[in-house]
């Protein structure tokens, strides 16, 4: 596994490949779990090479967000990275990403869906994802991009930059790895206390319970979507948003389907925890 930490570097690596062969690349910002290692298997599977990186991007952080208190565990993150056999790790620092400091730093938005669900109250988020993952695509300039289905809005917005840039890679979204209770795993659950993991399991309970609504023909959204909120909050979940929403727009469905997602973002104690369930998938 090679590991590196600059742009040039990263090329001077890749450009020892075979010419036509097909680089996956997965970004992270690190403290690893298995739902990453779902993305980098995927990718050791579908391509020649695998880049893998490791970057806590600031621009994705507001200014009362984790930015500071985010795991940094580097060394388990490799040990994890080598037993996978990636071929390539690249940790970059804040400044060789962003060297004319972030203020300056050129900026992408993907307008409309980037304003929507988390972008409403993480107004900076998007903007701050479409600026690292541009930068980390020019530089890796993999065949394929490797993204979670966990964070669903990032991967429509990602979808969105790539078509509407032009730029040639295909994005590949990988399912949700959960714990065995439900809860999708993410690198915050490591914030939760006991009582607070018990808490967050009450989030996929409830959208396997609003699919199930659906499903079996409750076909109204809004009383769906209030039971929803009162058995989250109950439960001590504080929700940010829970809706039925479009799976390719997400505009709120009024009269959701199977084809329908729900999603859900809130708060268990001081963590921000986000999670989706196509209606679809509720027997999975
Ligand atoms: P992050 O390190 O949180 O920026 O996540 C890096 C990538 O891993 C993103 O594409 C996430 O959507 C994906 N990811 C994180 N958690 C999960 C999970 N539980 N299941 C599937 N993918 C995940």
């Amino acid at each position: 596994m090679k590991m590196v930490t600059t742009a040039a570097e990263l090329r001077s690596v890749l450009a020892g490949l075979a010419k036509g062969s097909t680089i996956g690349f997965v970004p992270t910002m690190g403290a690893l779990h298995e739902g990453h290692l779902a993305l980098v298997r995927q990718s050791l599977q579908q391509c020649d090479t695998t880049v893998v990186s490791i970057f806590v991007n600031p621009t994705q952080f507001g200014p009362n967000e984790d930015f500071d208190r985010y795991p940094r565990v580097l060394e388990a993150d490799l040990a994890l990275l080598k037993t996978e056999k990636v071929d390539v790790v690249f940790t970059p620092s804040v400044a060789s990403l962003y060297p004319k400091g972030i203020a300056n730093a050129t900026r992408i938005e993907v307008p409309k869906l980037s304003k929507k669900l988390c972008g409403k109250t993480r107004k900076h988020f998007f903007r701050g994802v479409a600026m690292v993952v541009m930068r980390l695509l020019s530089i890796v300039r993999p065949t394929q991009l490797f993204l979670g289905e966990k964070d669903f809005q990032q991967c429509r917005v990602l979808q969105t930059l790539v078509n509407d840039l032009f730029l040639p890679v295909s994005v590949e979204i990988v399912p949700i790895v959960r714990e065995q209770d439900g809860l999708a795993m993410s690198s915050r659950n490591r914030y939760l206390s006991q009582v607070e993991r018990e808490t967050a399991a009450q989030i996929y309970a409830t959208l396997v319970w609003m699919a199930q609504e659906v499903l079996s023909g409750n076909l109204a959204a809004g009383p769906i979507t209030t039971a929803g909120k009162m058995r989250l909050s109950s439960a001590g979940v504080v929700v940010d948003y829970l809706a039925i929403v479009s799976d390719k727009t997400l505009n709120p469905c009024a009269h959701p389907t199977a084809e329908s997602r729900i999603v859900f973002a809130g708060y268990v104690g001081k963590t921000r925890l986000i999670d989706n369930l196509k209606v679809a998938h509720v027997s999975r």
